[in-house]
C-alpha cells in the first residue's frame, strides 16, 4: 500500500479520539508490508499509550519484520513523559522504515525523535499528507506554538440574518436550527476543552453548555461576566459541570470557580491566558453577539462555524459577518453550515 493510503487510514484511527485526546495531540498509527496492514493503533487519551506503543502492542512480542513499514501522523516521542520514548521503542522493535507526517513542535521533542531514529539507520520519510495531518491536529499546534487556545467561533442565524428576536417574551434559548443540527453542535462541543459565553447569552437564554445529545467529553463551561448581571440561578452555575466565572468582583451567591478581571485587565486575553494555563488547547465561543464581535474585531479567532436556519425572524439583534468568504457549506437537516478559517485553508477532502 502507498504511504499516502497507510497515512490517511493513520489519521481515521487519530480522529477517533477527537473528544478525549486533549490536551494529548490525535495521533494514530499503522504498521504494514507490502499490501498487508499488519497492525493499528491509536492515542486514547492522555495517561494512555501512545500510538506506537498501542500498534506495536497489537502486533505481538516479535521484532517487526524488515520490509515492514510504520506510518504514524507525528513525529514519535524522544522523551520520557508518563511512557517510555516511542523512538526508542521502534528502534528496539526493529523497525526499518517510517513515514511520519510531520514533526512534532512541542520543545521537548521538537526533531529530536526523527534524529535518533535517523542515527539508529532507519529511514524515516517525513511530509505525507502534511495539510491535512496539521489540520487535523490544529488545536494542538495552535496551542504549542502561539500560547493560546485554537479559537472556534459558532453562531446560528435566521435564514434573514438575526442571532436574536426581538421582543423577547421569555428567558430561554430561541430555536433557530434543526434539531439535527443539535447533535452536530454538542459534538462539537465534547471536541473542543472549554466552550465561552457573555453574560448577555446566560441573562437572555439561560444555556446549560453541556454535552447531551452525544456522548463525549464535557468541556469547561467559561463565563465572561465582568458586571455580575448573570443571576445566580442560571444552569451554567447550577455545579453540574466544570464551569469558570470571569468577574470584576467576586461573587459569593454561586459556587463556581472565579477569576477576578481588574477595572483596566482586558478580559479576552484573560480567559486565553487562564485557558492556556490550565492546559486548555481549544475553546468555543458560543455567544452573544458583542463577545463574538469582539473576537472577530481583533483577528483572534481560527475558525467560524456559522448556521444559518429556514426561517426568517423579520428583526432582532443582527448577526456578526465573518471577514471572510466560507470555505466550505454543508446541509444539516433544513440548516446550511458555512465553515470560515482564519489563516490557511484545508483542502476540501476533510472538515471537522
Ligand atoms: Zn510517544
Amino acid at each position: 500500500m502507498d504511504p499516502e493510503t497507510l497515512m490517511g487510514r493513520c489519521l481515521e484511527l487519530a480522529r477517533r479520539a477527537a473528544s478525549t485526546a486533549a490536551p494529548n495531540p490525535l495521533v494514530g498509527a499503522v504498521l504494514a508490508r507490502g499490501e498487508r496492514v499488519l497492525a493499528e493503533g491509536w492515542h486514547r487519551a492522555a495517561g494512555l499509550p501512545h500510538a506506537e506503543v498501542e500498534c506495536l502492542r497489537a502486533f505481538g512480542g516479535d521484532r517487526v519484520p524488515e520490509d515492514a513499514v510504520l506510518v504514524v501522523n507525528l513525529e514519535p516521542c524522544a522523551h520520557h513523559g508518563r511512557t517510555p520514548p516511542c523512538a526508542d521503542l521502534l528502534i528496539a522493535r526493529g523497525v526499518r522504515r517510517a513515514v511520519v507526517a510531520h514533526a512534532d513542535p512541542f520543545a521537548r521533542v521538537a526533531g529530536r525523535g526523527i534524529d535518533r531514529m535517523r542515527q539508529a539507520g532507519i529511514e524515516v520519510v517525513l511530509g505525507v499528507r502534511e495539510a491535512e495531518a496539521r489540520w487535523t491536529n490544529r488545536r494542538f499546534l495552535t496551542s504549542v506554538s502561539q500560547e493560546r487556545p485554537y479559537i472556534v467561533l459558532k453562531w446560528a442565524r435566521s435564514a434573514d440574518g438575526f442571532l436574536d428576536r426581538h421582543p423577547r417574551h421569555e428567558r430561554g434559548v430561541q430555536r433557530i436550527s434543526a434539531p439535527a443540527t443539535d447533535v452536530l453542535v454538542h459534538r462539537w462541543r465534547s471536541e473542543e476543552q472549554a466552550v465561552l459565553v457573555g453574560s448577555r447569552t446566560v441573562v437572555n437564554d439561560d444555556p446549560a453548555l453541556t454535552v447531551r445529545h452525544v456522548s463525549g467529553r464535557q468541556p469547561w463551561r467559561v463565563v465572561l461576566d465582568r458586571t455580575g448581571v448573570a443571576p445566580a440561578a442560571s444552569k451554567v452555575f447550577d455545579g453540574s459541570a466544570p464551569t469558570l466565572l470571569f468577574t470584576g468582583e467576586l461573587r459569593r451567591d454561586v459556587t463556581v470557580e472565579q477569576v477576578l478581571v481588574p477595572p483596566d485587565g482586558d478580559p479576552l486575553e484573560m480567559v486565553l491566558g487562564t485557558l492556556h494555563e490550565k492546559g486548555v488547547r481549544s475553546l468555543l465561543v458560543e455567544g452573544g453577539a458583542e463577545l463574538l464581535g469582539h473576537f472577530l474585531h481583533r483577528g483572534r479567532w481560527d475558525e467560524a462555524r456559522v448556521i444559518t436556519g429556514a426561517h426568517a425572524f423579520g428583526a432582532g439583534t443582527r448577526a456578526p459577518l465573518p471577514p471572510v468568504p466560507p470555505v466550505r457549506s454543508f446541509a444539516s437537516a433544513a440548516d446550511r453550515i458555512d465553515l470560515h478559517v482564519n489563516g490557511t485553508t484545508p483542502e476540501d477532502t476533510w472538515c471537522w
